[in-house]
């Protein structure tokens, strides 16, 4: 098989059976590694669907500039279209996404701008407000705007519903995936459920993000937004890829749940993932202990790889400055003894 650039290599992601991490819940656990995808991500996905629908309208013309604020992933999918098909890319950046993803980003050509965290959306500052102001001074430049932009979840629509439908033989109970943009979970969860409308989703959310507190009550709570470290899901805006009717239930899970799941999967699985895999994984299996049946089976997406945490989660000495790990048993030789 010969594929004419990098961009054909996307999707098609293996499906794995957890082992160990769910022992004693019931049903088959399966997780979709979207890590084999070549921008180790599943972003590459909506970025090449939303490049290749901006070409179609008109909106993106050769020569031009992609300009996107993104948690880094997005930023490495539109690199890999960018460089696939003679784009030039910039892209904003919250500091508080960890070097490797700027790194990464810059060494695929593109310029990275770092902008503050914690700012409000709507701030000058904010890596939405400055995407969008490069936007309108630069010209010939196309801001895809992930979050509003549904050629995102059309992507997990096409894509990475029916290869999990395919994959599990149509033999799915439940859903499971992380919430940032909303994309993944609510593309995949409208194929699923035309396929079968009984299929039960389950958002996972985080501790400082507006999503489940609005979901439950219809109340878009700004007492629900502060700052939290898990990168890649949770928000303070109510992004339009978010279908609220395609997420049955939302469970939050906090930055250390989330940290402590994803080393796990790492030295119990073998499966070396990003941070919000942990929290999709902590969510999906809380939400199956009190839930699943013999016989269900639950697919959970797992969106990164770990060598972007790798300066946090998978650091030990990161990890005890945040308490986020108190036993011992990760720790090296020499803790240990001491
Ligand atoms: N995890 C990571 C690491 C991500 O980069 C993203 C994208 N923001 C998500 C989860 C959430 O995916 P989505 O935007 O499709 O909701």
């Amino acid at each position: 098989m010969i594929y004419n650039s990098i961009i054909e290599t996307i999707g098609n992601t293996p499906m794995i059976r957890l082992n160990k991490i769910n022992k004693g819940i019931k049903g088959d656990i399966l997780v979709k590694v979207e890590y084999f995808n070549p921008g180790n991500s599943m972003k590459d996905r909506m970025a090449v669907k939303m490049v290749e629908d901006a070409e179609k309208e008109g909106i993106l013309k050769p020569g031009g500039t992609i300009i996107e604020g993104t948690s880094g992933n997005t930023g490495m999918g539109l690199a890999l279209a960018a460089i696939a098909k003679g784009y030039k890319c910039i892209f904003t950046m919250a500091d508080k996404q960890s070097k490797e993803k700027i790194d990464i980003l810059k060494a695929v050509g593109a310029e990275v701008i770092v902008c503050p965290t914690n700012v409000a959306p709507e701030d000058p500052r904010s890596y939405y407000s400055v995407a969008k102001k490069l936007n309108q001074d630069i010209p010939n430049s196309f801001y895809p705007n992930q979050y509003d932009n549904l050629s995102n979840a059309q992507a997990h629509y096409e894509t990475t519903g029916p290869e999990i439908w395919e994959d599990t033989e149509g033999k799915i109970t439940h859903y499971a995936a992380g919430v940032g943009t909303g994309g993944s979970m609510c593309g995949t969860a409208k194929f699923l459920k035309e396929k079968n409308p009984g299929i039960v989703t389950v958002g996972i959310d985080t501790y400082g993000s507006v999503f489940k507190k609005y979901k439950e009550t219809g109340v878009f709570d700004e007492d629900e937004i502060y700052p939290y470290l898990t990168e890649g899901i949770g928000e303070d805006i109510l992004p339009k890829n978010v279908d609220f009717d395609m997420i049955d239930h939302f469970i939050k899970v906090t930055d250390k749940d989330a940290a402590v799941m994803t080393r796990r999967l790492s030295r119990e699985e073998g499966l070396f993932v990003g941070w919000s895999c942990g929290a999709a994984v902590h969510g999906a299996l809380e939400y199956a202990k009190a839930n699943l049946k013999e016989g269900d089976r639950m697919v959970i997406i797992l969106p990164d790889h770990g060598t972007r945490y790798l300066g946090k989660i998978y650091n030990d000495d990161w990890m005890r400055n945040h308490g986020f790990l108190e036993d011992k048993a990760y720790g090296t030789a020499r803790d240990i003894i001491a």
